[in-house]
């Protein structure tokens, strides 16, 4: 982390510093973006530009002031951080009713107070009514960041009292450079793997996702080519644990139907299994390649639900494997 947060979004960085430049920081922003875009670093690290005393001509915070000190010491008075208290999913209103009372006293330093409600979807009913009211008569000198995945899970009386900013257009060189010097040596297919996101490609890297994705890319083709048993199968993708083994299964058979479609300029998500693609598309037939999809799309569904994971993935699985024996027939 640098001290825009991640260099990949530093056009929005840009922004929000031309709007402090220009004195006209609006009283409420919504940033609005997957987690694994740094969304949380890159407001903290805005706020601390904005309280800074003296930032350097490259618009970063110094670092060095008697505000940076305090606020890297998690000291700073008119800096708010508001999340989900550790190991729960939910802002309680205690929690607003307090920063309510805390913005009704005049800031302690003439720099803007900063609040950071992170995620902002977190803020269950009666927090949200309660902060609402905030943003219906804003503090003086204030600047509220609301932080959500998606504008449509906020209240629309909220949203509508906010500036949004959609965070969709990364600067994916940056990430790229990014990764590379954390270590990474396939940085671009990471960012690939992980649809863009470049805290996910990182944590998908640690994990050596990729081969792990090959590995059972040749066991699922195994299980296929009726050398691997089913249930064997679907114990290997439940070991994978926080790999999206589901999701990949679904890509290689959407890449599937795209071979067997036969156009040209294909954008496969995964040109590197081409060849083996067509394999699969002749030991599925590709009407069972829809019916499979559709199945896999509400496994993936009900990934977060009570239902056995494991016997889910084995009924899958000998369904696929039953597949191409009706076809040897
Ligand atoms: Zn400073």
């Amino acid at each position: 982390m640098d001290n825009i947060g991640y260099p990949w979004l530093q056009a929005y960085w840009d922004k929000l510093s031309r709007y402090q430049q220009q004195d006209r920081l609006p009283s409420a922003l919504m940033l609005v973006g997957d987690k694994a875009l740094g969304l949380s670093a890159f407001a903290t690290a805005f706020s601390q530009r904005t309280i800074c005393l003296s930032v350097t001509t490259s618009g970063m915070a110094c670092g060095v002031c008697e505000s940076c000190l305090l606020f890297n010491a998690g000291n700073y008075p008119d800096f708010f951080h508001i999340e989900p208290e550790e190991g729960k999913k939910s802002i309680k209103i205690d929690v607003i009713r307090e920063l309510i009372e805390s913005l009704a006293l005049s800031n302690q330093y003439a720099k803007p107070r900063m609040v950071i409600i992170d995620p902002a979807d977190a803020m269950l009913h009666q927090a949200s009514n309660s902060l609402l009211k905030t943003l219906e008569e804003p503090s003086d000198n204030t600047c509220l960041v609301l932080i959500a995945e998606k504008a449509s899970k906020i209240s629309a009386t909220i949203r509508s009292r906010c500036q949004l900013i959609t965070v969709k257009d990364i600067d994916l060189s940056k990430a790229k450079l990014w990764l590379e010097a954390e270590g990474c040596n396939q940085a671009e297919q990471y960012l690939n793997l992980s649809n863009h996101l470049p805290l996910l490609a990182y944590d998908l890297w640690k994990k050596e996702a990729l081969a792990v994705r090959v590995g059972i890319f040749r066991d699922f083709m195994a299980m296929l080519n009726g050398q691997l048993d089913p249930l064997l199968f679907a114990e290997k993708c439940i070991g994978l644990k926080n790999l999206p083994a589901l999701k990949w299964i679904m890509s290689w058979l959407t890449d599937a139907v795209k071979v067997e479609s036969n156009v040209k300029n294909l954008h496969l998500i995964n040109p590197d299994l081409k060849d083996d693609l067509k394999v699969l598309v002749e030991k599925l037939h590709l009407k069972n390649i829809h019916d499979l999809l559709d199945k896999l799309a509400q496994l993936i569904n009900l990934e977060s639900s009570q239902l056995n994971q494991q016997l889910l993935l084995e009924d899958f699985a000998i369904e696929c494997y039953s597949l191409t024996i009706k076809r040897k027939v």
